[in-house]
Order: C-alpha cells, then sequence, then structure tokens
C-alpha cells in the first residue's frame, strides 16, 4: 500500500474498522478474534461501554484545562491507584515510555539527593522499556545499542534470574535496578519470586532503588491489579500504560514516599493527566476493581495456559510459559510470523509473534472460556497449515 504513512512496520492490507469485546471486524467485512487487543491495551476488550460513556460524559464537561490546573479525573484516578497499591503519589504521561523516562528521571534525581550524584540503573538484556532514546538504552533488545548511536549512557545489563549477574555490576554510581517482573517483547520471561525477593533484598542492602516496568504486567494482566502483587514484592518505583487507558493513551509513573523527589520545574507534559484521558483510566480501574473480576482473570488465564499446554503437547512443540492473561507458545521453530499470518487469513484469528519461534497471547481480560477454546481450534488449524503437524 503506498500511502502518507511512514512505513515504520510491515501491515496486513485491510483496514480495520470496528471492533466489540474479543472481536475485530475489517473493511472487507470479515470479523478477526483478537488475541493480540491493541498490544496488550484493551483490558476491557475492543468498544466497552463504560469507556464509551466516560469518554462522551468528559468530553462535555472539560478536555484540558492546563497542565498546571488540577482537574477532577486526574485526583481521583491518582486517589484509587495509590488506595489500592503500595505507592504513595503519582504522575500521569501518555505512554509507557514516557512512564519509564520519567522513572529513569526520578530515580537519577533521588540519586543526586541521596547516594552523591549515583546514576547508573541496573537493567536486563532482552528487556524492554520503550522507544525513546532513554529507554531504548535501557532496553536490552539484541542490535539496539547500535541502532541510534551513541546510546544514553548508565544503563549496565544484567541477566534475569541471575541475582549474581546484579550484585556483579553494582557500585558507586548505581542508584536503581529497574525491569519487568515478566518480560513481555522479548517472549514472556517470567522473574521468579525468589529472585524478585533477592532484588529487593540487594537493594534494601545498598540503598538502591528498585523499579518495576509493569506497562505490559500492570492493570489486571497477571490476575492482580499490579504485577509486583503476584510475587509479593514491593518496588519504590513502578509505571504503567497500556491497560491502564483501556484503549486510549495514558500511563503512569507510581512512586513510594521516599522516592517522590520531583521538585517543581523537574517534570512535566501539556498533555499529561489531561481529564479526558484520566476519565477513561478511571471507569476502566473500577471494571477491574470491582467484585469477582480478578479472580476471573486468574480463572481464564488458568484455562488458557491449560489449553495451550494440551496443544503444545499435542504438536510436540517446547512448552508455554507465562502468568495470567500474558502467555506465550514455544513453536522450538522459527515459523512464529508465519503461524499468526496464516491465523490471520486462514482462521480469521489475531495473533503476536514477538520472537521468530514464541507466539504470544494477549487477550482482553474480559476474554471468555469459550472464546478461549475458539483460538485453540483456529490455532492447531494454522499450526497444520504451515505444517507443523499434530
Ligand atoms: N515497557 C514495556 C514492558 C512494554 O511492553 C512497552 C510496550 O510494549 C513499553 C514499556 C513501551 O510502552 P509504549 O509503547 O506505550 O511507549
Amino acid at each position: 500500500m503506498n500511502h502518507a504513512l511512514m512505513n515504520i512496520t510491515a501491515r496486513p492490507d485491510q483496514l480495520f474498522l470496528r471492533g466489540e469485546g474479543s472481536w475485530l471486524w475489517d473493511d472487507r467485512g470479515r470479523r478477526h478474534l483478537d488475541f493480540v487487543q491493541g498490544w496488550a491495551v484493551n483490558t476491557l476488550g475492543h468498544a466497552p461501554a463504560c469507556i464509551r460513556e466516560a469518554l462522551a460524559r468528559q468530553s462535555a464537561l472539560l478536555l484540558t484545562p492546563s497542565p498546571a490546573f488540577h482537574n477532577a479525573p486526574a485526583l481521583a484516578l491518582a486517589e484509587l491507584l495509590c488506595r489500592n497499591s503500595d505507592f504513595d503519589q503519582v504522575f500521569f504521561t501518555n505512554s509507557g515510555a514516557e512512564a519509564n523516562e520519567g522513572a529513569i528521571k526520578l530515580a537519577r534525581k533521588w540519586g543526586q539527593l541521596h547516594r552523591g550524584g549515583a546514576h547508573e540503573i541496573i537493567t536486563f538484556r532482552d528487556a524492554f522499556h520503550g522507544r525513546t532514546l532513554a529507554t531504548m538504552s535501557a532496553s536490552g533488545k539484541p542490535g539496539w545499542d547500535r541502532m541510534f548511536a551513541p546510546q544514553v549512557a548508565g544503563f549496565p545489563k544484567a541477566v534475569l534470574n541471575d541475582l549474581a549477574s546484579v550484585q556483579a555490576l553494582v557500585g558507586p554510581d548505581t542508584v536503581a535496578v529497574m525491569l519487568e517482573p515478566v518480560q513481555g517483547e522479548s517472549g514472556v520471561h517470567a522473574a521468579t519470586p525468589e529472585f524478585l525477593q533477592g532484588l529487593r533484598a540487594l537493594c534494601d542492602r545498598h540503598g538502591l532503588l528498585l523499579v518495576f516496568d509493569e506497562v505490559q504486567t500492570g492493570i489486571g494482566r497477571l490476575g492482580r491489579l499490579f504485577g509486583y502483587q503476584h510475587f509479593g514484592v514491593v518496588p519504590d518505583i513502578a509505571t504503567l500504560a497500556k491497560g491502564l487507558g483501556g484503549g486510549v493513551p495514558i500511563g503512569a509513573l507510581l512512586a513510594r514516599q521516599r522516592a517522590c523527589v520531583f521538585a517543581h520545574g523537574d517534570q512535566g507534559g501539556t498533555f499529561n493527566g489531561n481529564p479526558l484521558m484520566c476519565a477513561v483510566g478511571l471507569s476502566v480501574l473500577h471494571e477491574v476493581l470491582a467484585d469477582g473480576f480478578l479472580a476471573r482473570v486468574r480463572a481464564t488465564g488458568e484455562h488458557l495456559g491449560d489449553r495451550l499446554q494440551a496443544l503444545s503437547d499435542r504438536f510436540g512443540l517446547q512448552g508455554v510459559r507465562g502468568i495470567g492473561l500474558l502467555r506465550a507458545l514455544d513453536l522450538g521453530r522459527p515459523l512464529a510470523a508465519d503461524v499468526a499470518a496464516q491465523a490471520r487469513t486462514g482462521a480469521g484469528l489475531l495473533l503476536n509473534a514477538p520472537r521468530p519461534a514464541v507466539l504470544r497471547f494477549m487477550p482482553a481480560l474480559t476474554v471468555t472460556a469459550a472464546e478461549v477454546d475458539l483460538m485453540i481450534d483456529g490455532l492447531a488449524a494454522s499450526l497444520e497449515a504451515v505444517g507443523i503437524g499434530s
């Protein structure tokens, strides 16, 4: 297709026009079962009533008063996030990368105030923290260190679930350790509870901040409001985005009191904390916090994991990874993009292939067991169609 959009990725030709729950319709009238959901964004599926109502209500009242004025939805959303977590204060952003960029600045500011100017943040191989220069430098995606060289300095890389590799990098310039509790873009690799507990102890021992990037794992994706609540390890700083807006752009930087060190002028942004997006975030959060919602995510997540494992056994694949409704199937051969393309064109099923041999499943948190079963049927047919026979 030749058009006026910059060509930054391969996209299928069709236009997607309308969505409802787990389903997405294209301009050819075809319905697709969506297990990508805006890249783990549409917490409540496509076009949920509560978001439509929040947008209509808030857009009739106030869009943006000024980032230098208070607005009611931002105050209420910050309050609700803090009341349901271990954090004391929030700064709203427009994306996950911007939230992480804020976390990096906050940690460096804390280092200036409390650790004699220490500024290094230990991050991890294969991590993904966003596409700004600093968050690309914090990421550990192979090849990214050379892409827009020179990198932002100060992000030595450790190995996930290897505490000794973190310990070896701690020095006088270290101020924090930052990681995704489950690495998403790397193909869904979870930190172990023991590793996170060890990291917490290490940070306490050396006086470092522990920062969790919960852009993908937050807002119910692992079956708890925040991913850290699944592991029982409380970070000093966390970031959110994706699921917080349920399909609209909003992120958040959250910190415990001792790390809330921004002074006037340190941080800001024109659209940050605008009432329209915060009103949507509030509507999403109310649904996710409603009685039984997260228990249903955990149950559907187990069902998804079990069905994928059975499929892996049947097709002789390399098994399933992940927690809650963030799962991966390891095909053991570099056919994931082929399977995803076949699933889309053949079975009308939208899947993501974050790595050559890995499929990732990140459905709406409202996905039903019956929709999971339908997805499994479509996936089985797609595996067979690309020659991965049962
Ligand atoms: N951090 C993690 C863990 C992510 O998965 C992503 C996006 O996939 C980001 C940060 C970047 O978020 P955004 O694309 O909203 O900037």
